[in-house]
């Protein structure tokens, strides 16, 4: 037996003694003092930053990565994607025809798409019943290509809410909701909806507060939650280390919402000056979603692109969304990048820090948002969102300063994840 031991550790040893990746960056990103270094050196072993080093050091070594005229920097992470949607002219009636299997093989394509635009951590915010959890086991066990995924499963919502699965629907199809999927009312079902998707396999909790645009439902503001359902879902999720994100366009709903201490507001399209304060006392993160604003209002404007009950919720808040997070920025509330992907094409996240840019965020603030901020948002800040010795080796890499020209974001052309290469720059 000993004799065995040691003849697989003689041969396994090579092998370990390669996990030795070496990178050299022109530029490197240094996102936590908010600073650009030249020419540095990151070794990676395994899945982890093992040092990082001034200058071109071990240029003799066996896996050494040649990224002297690009700009690297943490693994991109979206706070707000939809996996397993992709907005089109007739997404309404994918329910009726497509097959649980069918959303989940779709989605293997859309979780590529993410990835190779450098997005390596994403959360999911809402699918259609727990298919976002097997898609994060199947690129857990690496059956499929995508990024390290934190799932909400199915979102919360009430009674023909936004996110009550049979908005909409006639008759036969139109049944009652139950905490199962997701639609509560009252604090009894608020916390049996908090522990199924804790036994769904969810990582966070997401909940929709206020109307949508794109539900098939008549307001897009209105408060959907009473104020003890919402504390009944916080306390809950606090007990089971669940962070909860909540959708709101409305103030009313926005606000019962930060005052019940969720973790994040996602879109916050009419939030006013004393919701600002409110979340800036209790540290909750903005998550804008501007690529999703712009994106309605676009569609909004084609006759026939949306349902008519849609149309004028997209038309009126889509072009909102921007001024109230050049406002919120200003006035000092933590942001984390997220984009609403799914309602905008996957692998088009990047846009987002464009529009952040436009908004008045320097390129710096808005690269921070979508590594150091959403790391913190996701409460995994010791093992992701900067380029530090001991963190998961999740490093992306640009042509070009994306600090002097943000629009670089786009073109990401190395990818890798956990230590392995999933994208390799050309010369
Ligand atoms: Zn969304």
């Amino acid at each position: 037996m000993f004799r065995y031991a040691v003849f697989v550790a003689v041969l396994l040893l090579p092998t370990l003694c390669n996990a030795q990746t070496v990178i050299h960056a022109g530029k490197m990103i240094d996102v936590a003092a908010g600073t650009v270094k030249n020419k540095v050196t990151i070794v990676v072993e395994d899945n982890t930053i093992k040092s990082i080093e001034d200058g071109y050091t071990r240029a003799d070594s066996k896996k050494l990565i040649d990224l002297k005229d690009h700009t690297v920097m943490p693994g991109l992470m979206d706070m707000h994607t939809h996996l397993m949607m992709q907005h089109h002219k007739k997404v309404y009636s994918d329910r009726f025809f497509l097959s649980e299997a069918d959303f989940a093989l779709r989605s293997t394509t859309y979780a590529k798409k993410t990835l190779m635009a450098g997005f390596t951590t994403v959360r999911d915010l809402g699918d259609n019943g727990v298919n976002s959890v097997s898609l994060r086991k199947a690129i857990n066990e690496k059956w499929i290509l995508g990024p390290r995924i934190y799932t909400a499963g199915k979102s919360i919502a009430t009674t023909g809410g936004h996110a009550d699965p049979t908005n909409g629907t006639k008759g036969e199809f139109k049944r009652e909701g139950t905490p199962l999927d997701g639609v509560i009312n009252g604090t009894d079902d608020a916390r049996k909806a908090v522990r199924q998707r804790y036994k769904d396999g969810a990582d966070l909790i997401k909940l929709t507060a206020t109307g949508g645009v794109l539900s098939l439902a008549t307001n897009g503001q209105n408060p959907q939650f009473t104020d003890d359902e919402l504390e009944a879902i916080v306390q809950i999720a606090k007990d089971y280390g669940m962070a909860v994100a909540v959708h709101a366009h409305g103030s009313e709903g926005m606000k019962r919402a930060v005052l019940a201490g969720v973790d994040s507001i996602e879109h916050g399209t009419f939030m006013t000056t004393e919701i600002m304060e409110l979340m800036k006392e209790r540290g909750t993160y903005l998550v804008p979603t501007l690529m999703a604003g712009e994106w309605v209002a676009e569609k909004a404007k084609l006759d026939d692109y949306f349902p008519a009950v849609v149309r004028p919720k997209a038309a009126s808040i889509g072009p909102i969304i921007l001024s109230t997070f050049a406002k919120a920025h200003k006035a000092g509330v933590k942001i984390a990048f997220g984009t609403d992907s799914g309602v905008s094409p996957h692998g088009d996240n990047a846009r987002e820090f464009e529009l952040m840019v436009a908004g008045g965020m320097t390129p710096m603030q808005a690269i921070q948002s979508a590594t150091i901020e959403a790391a913190k948002l996701l409460r995994v800040q010791d093992k992701l969102g900067t380029i530090e010795a001991g963190k998961l080796a999740d490093l992306v890499a640009v042509k070009g300063d994306p600090t002097e020209e943000i629009s670089h974001m786009k073109q990401v052309v190395f990818v890798m994840k956990d230590g392995r290469v999933y994208r390799k720059a050309k010369k």
